[in-house]
């Protein structure tokens, strides 16, 4: 929908343009209405007083007494002439001859012309005449003829004229006064408003939107424009609040939290002053919210938050960062300080807590983090507080305070240390597959298992990262065991169609030192109903050459049980293939490092090429890793190396991946 802004005219401009509009009209009807009147009303009297006039000489010119007549006309003259309002008199017969009947008629130069209306003919002059009868002359008929002098009632006509014009403009300029009185009574209250919303439109909410004003609309509309920013503020501040904290605690979360740390630190630099930042975990939390309920994990939560909250200051910044874990912004406090907070913040966590009916202690580890000794940059600092924290945690210490031996890469590896377990129970590991492909049959004859770790909080790790600490950790064994038994019975189906083919899985020096591992490989292929043949254990040269008597042992322990044993990254250890050949060993992989960038004039091309004739001689199968060229590829083919594994054919992928990809396989195969 496309909103065409409209012109639009300010209230004053339409109501001026409105008043003036009316007037321009009402003016001159109003004017000449008045005149009129005013005209009409005193040319009434004019004429009745000329006609009284009138009458009363004719009345006098019939009068029998002579001398009474002529001296009655004489005063009546006198008095008409005296006033000025005669100003022309004549008396005619019926033949319109001029008869004199007095010698002091007075005579104008003007030619009698007779008036129906006042103001007539432009001679200045109202001329009548009135029928006489007069008795000496035999009764003849006479008509007297009179001229009145229009020339002060055009006079006033003129005079009022003015005046109307005078009032009229009085009244327009009082209606145009009053108009513009009333607009800016309307319009100022408006224009404040108009005011007042801009700003809140801006942004800025904080002044109230009532407007003073004596117009009851306007100051309804105002007070609801009031109400809708008192109601806007309170929403905003509901959202900023939900925005900033956390819903279960009510403590400022994360974001609002990682605000205060960049508040904290610029504080600090302008004042010179120390602050700190603690980092809570609780221990265990997990296994409160699964053996009895996430409900019950919120109600601790909630109890704690509440315990810690109490034993802040005002300054200080409790949020909650994550599920059971929370941080502290101490302001101005030093490492003494931090540290006796710390020690009684674990005091007020660890008493009794009575929730749902169950009674229950949770204990924590602090670590604590001081600017700008262990940090001057929020990130770091907490980074810092993180790592004392898991030391504190690793070393069953309540509390610890950063220190730089507990270094960044000692952070990765405590990250990665104390999430080995849960990572397993929570399927945080996961292993993918790369094919080996028979170079005599072009066919995949088996692949290999490899690990993946998503870690909650590393991200994707390479087994070339947590291997070796899995082994310093000593959790390899379980996270071995845990893949096989992952991984083995969903071979079944494959094993259906390619009886012949192999898993490998990599054996860690450290694995095969541990007796149990073989006893719960034995039982994982039991219950997995898995043919011991098919499984390949992969061990490096290294291990065997370090405690050759004790390899052997359990070597050969793994070869009796039907399981196949491959010598891994072969060539790296430099041990003679005669020496190994004392070992149950029936298949040997050569090192990418010697196979990826081979070719007939590399230094590496008579080791592998005699590799691979004495592992035959030995009755051993080759396997080359690493092949990722068609060169390569040839290259291993006419050296009659047995099988290969590389990027060239596939890379380490899911298990449902492989599936599809042996599939696929089978069927080109078939159609060759
Ligand atoms: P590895 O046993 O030598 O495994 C072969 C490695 O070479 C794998 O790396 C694989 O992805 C890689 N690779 C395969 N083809 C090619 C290729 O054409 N070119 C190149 N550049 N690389 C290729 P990945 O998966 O990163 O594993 C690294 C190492 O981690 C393995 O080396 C193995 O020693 C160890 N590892 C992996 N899974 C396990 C496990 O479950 N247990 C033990 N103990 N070690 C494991
Ligand atoms: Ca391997
Ligand atoms: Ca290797």
């Amino acid at each position: 929908m496309v909103i065409r802004s409209q012109k639009t005219f300010s209230l004053t401009g339409y109501m001026t343009t409105a008043v003036i509009l009316v007037h321009l009209f009402l003016a001159p009807v109003l004017y000449s209405v008045i005149l009129n009147l005013y005209k009409e009303s005193s040319s009434d009297i004019f004429i009745t007083h000329a006609n009284n006039i009138a009458g009363i000489i004719a009345h006098d010119l019939t009068d029998t007494d002579h001398d009474r007549r002529k001296a009655r006309i004489i005063s009546v003259l006198d008095s008409a002439v005296l006033s000025g309002d005669i100003i022309f008199i004549d008396i005619i017969d019926s033949n319109n001859q001029l008869i004199n009947p007095q010698d002091k008629l007075l005579i104008s130069s003007n030619l009698f012309t007779e008036d129906s209306d006042i103001n007539q003919h432009d001679d200045n002059i109202y001329f009548m005449s009135v029928p006489i009868h007069l008795v000496s002359k035999d009764h003849l008929a006479f008509t007297l003829r009179l001229g009145f002098d229009e020339s002060s009632f055009i006079q006033q006509v003129s005079s009022i004229k003015q005046r109307i014009i005078i009032i009229l403009l009085i009244y327009i300029f009082a209606m145009v006064s009053v108009f513009t009185l009333i607009t800016y009574y309307i319009h100022k209250p408006l224009k404040l408003l108009q005011q007042k919303s801009k700003t809140i439109a801006q942004g800025d909410v904080n002044f109230p939107l009532q407007v003073p004003t004596y117009i009851s609309d306007i100051k309804d509309l105002s007070d609801d424009l009031e109400k809708m920013r008192t109601k806007l503020i309170e929403m905003a501040q509901h959202m900023q609040l939900q925005a900033t904290h956390d819903e279960l605690t009510g403590l400022p979360n994360r974001y609002l939290y990682t605000d205060r740390m960049h508040q904290a630190v610029s504080l600090a630099q302008r004042t010179n002053q120390t602050f700190a930042v603690l980092l809570l975990d609780l221990d265990r939390f997990k296994e409160i919210n699964d053996t009895l309920g996430h409900g019950l994990g919120d109600k601790v939560l909630q109890i704690l938050s509440s315990r810690m909250q109490d034993g802040m200051r005002e300054s200080d910044t409790i949020a909650r960062i994550g599920g059971d874990e929370f941080s502290v912004i101490l302001i101005n406090v030093d490492q003494a300080k931090a540290e006796s907070i710390a020690e009684k913040t674990i005091k007020l966590i660890e008493p009794i807590i009575n929730a749902e009916g169950h009674s229950l202690t949770v204990s924590a580890s602090i670590g604590i983090a001081v600017y700008p000794y262990h940090g001057v940059t929020p990130e770091l600092l907490l980074q810092h507080a993180d790592v004392a924290m898991y030391h504190a945690k690793n070393n069953n210490h309540n509390i610890a305070t950063y220190k730089k031996s507990m270094d960044s890469n000692t952070y990765e590896k405590l990250m990665m240390v104390n999430y080995f377990k849960s990572s397993i129970a929570e399927d945080h590991f996961h292993s993918v597959f790369q094919p080996k492909v028979s170079l005599s049959t072009l066919q995949p004859s088996g692949c290999e298992m490899l690990l993946r770790w998503r870690h909650p909080y590393l991200g994707l790790i390479e087994p070339d990262t947590f291997i070796p600490l899995a082994e310093q950790e000593n959790v390899i064994g379980e996270l071995t065991r845990w893949a096989a038994s992952q991984c083995l019975n969903k071979f079944l189906s494959i094993l259906r169609d390619i009886p012949d083919f192999t898993v490998s899985i990599n054996v860690s020096p450290v694995n095969l030192l541990d007796s149990k591992l073989f006893e719960s490989l034995l039982e994982i292929l039991n219950i997995s109903e898995f043919p011991p043949s098919n499984l390949i254990i992969e061990i490096t040269e290294s291990v065997i050459m370090k405690n050759p008597e004790r390899s052997a042992t359990i070597l050969n322990k793994f070869s009796a049980a039907g399981i196949k044993v491959s010598i891994d990254d072969f060539g790296t250890g430099y041990s003679s293939l005669a020496y190994l050949q004392k070992f149950p060993i029936t298949e040997l992989k050569i090192d990418k490092s010697f196979i990826t960038d081979l070719t007939k004039d590399s230094t590496n091309y008579p080791i592998v090429k005699a590799s691979i004739a004495l592992a035959h001689d030995l009755g051993i199968t080759v396997v080359a890793e690493g092949i990722e060229s068609n060169a390569v590829h040839e290259l291993l083919t006419e050296l009659n190396c047995d099988s290969v594994q590389g990027y060239l054919y596939a890379k380490p992928m899911e298990f449902t991946q492989l599936e599809t990809w042996l599939e696929q396989r089978e069927l080109t195969a078939l159609s060759d």
